[in-house]
């Protein structure tokens, strides 16, 4: 899929206001920092698409971006704040889980990871979540650059073996780096792929 066009429609912090349409979308969703900005910004070649709405204290928000026209690239807020009170948290869950269940014109949503890292508890419970809600979505690993290739297999396989404990079969993963714009036409293939069905 060549991007033609991405253009940022709204930002909200209620998924009852979100486009009110028949257009299927794509979610994307991670720990913060994970590098979930630079990676939207790298698969529709934008520069600063993502941080556009992403000014300080609106970090709960559910973006919506318009791409080709014909789907939506939805940003949804980091998790896994620290600093977070417990009612805070709760607050973020459950607008998150408003979304997920609430959201019809969903196609897949997109759980990004770091590649560096072991599998953490924030993410297996949420990839959990999905999977118990039959949630379509993909895991994608992201500066997969800051590893050698057999680094990269060996924390592939390593959250696979994690996944495998719960589930029978696993997801669709992807490699990404955005600097190396690694991942970056499988993504958009894997989009393009589902969106016409
Ligand atoms: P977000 O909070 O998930 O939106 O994360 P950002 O996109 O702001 O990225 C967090 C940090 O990781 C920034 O310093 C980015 O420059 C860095 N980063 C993001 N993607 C990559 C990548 O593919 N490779 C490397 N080496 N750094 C990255």
């Amino acid at each position: 899929m060549k991007i033609k066009s991405a253009e940022f429609v709204m930002s909200n912090s209620d998924v009852t206001k979100c486009p009110n349409n028949a257009i299927p979308e794509y979610a994307f969703i991670g720990r913060s920092n994970v590098g979930k900005s630079t990676l939207i910004n790298m698969l529709t070649s934008r520069k600063s698409l993502a941080k556009t709405s992403g000014r300080p204290g609106k970090t709960q928000l559910i973006n919506h971006f318009i791409i080709n026209k014909n789907w939506y690239l939805v940003d949804l807020p980091g998790y896994g704040y620290a600093r977070v009170s417990k009612s805070e948290k709760k607050k973020f869950q459950k607008f998150i889980t408003n979304y997920f269940e609430q959201r019809k014109q969903l196609v897949s949503a997109f759980v990004l990871v770091d590649i560096r890292h072991e599998p953490q508890p924030i993410d297996l419970e949420f990839i959990q979540y999905l999977g118990e809600k039959e949630i379509p979505f993909s895991i994608v690993f992201t500066k997969a650059d800051k590893l050698k290739p057999k680094a990269i297999n060996r924390n592939v396989k390593a959250y696979s073996n994690e996944l495998l404990k719960t589930w029978e079969e696993l997801p669709q993963l992807f490699v990404t780096s955005s600097s190396k714009a690694i991942g970056k036409d499988e993504l958009l293939e894997f989009i393009d792929a589902t969106n016409e069905e």
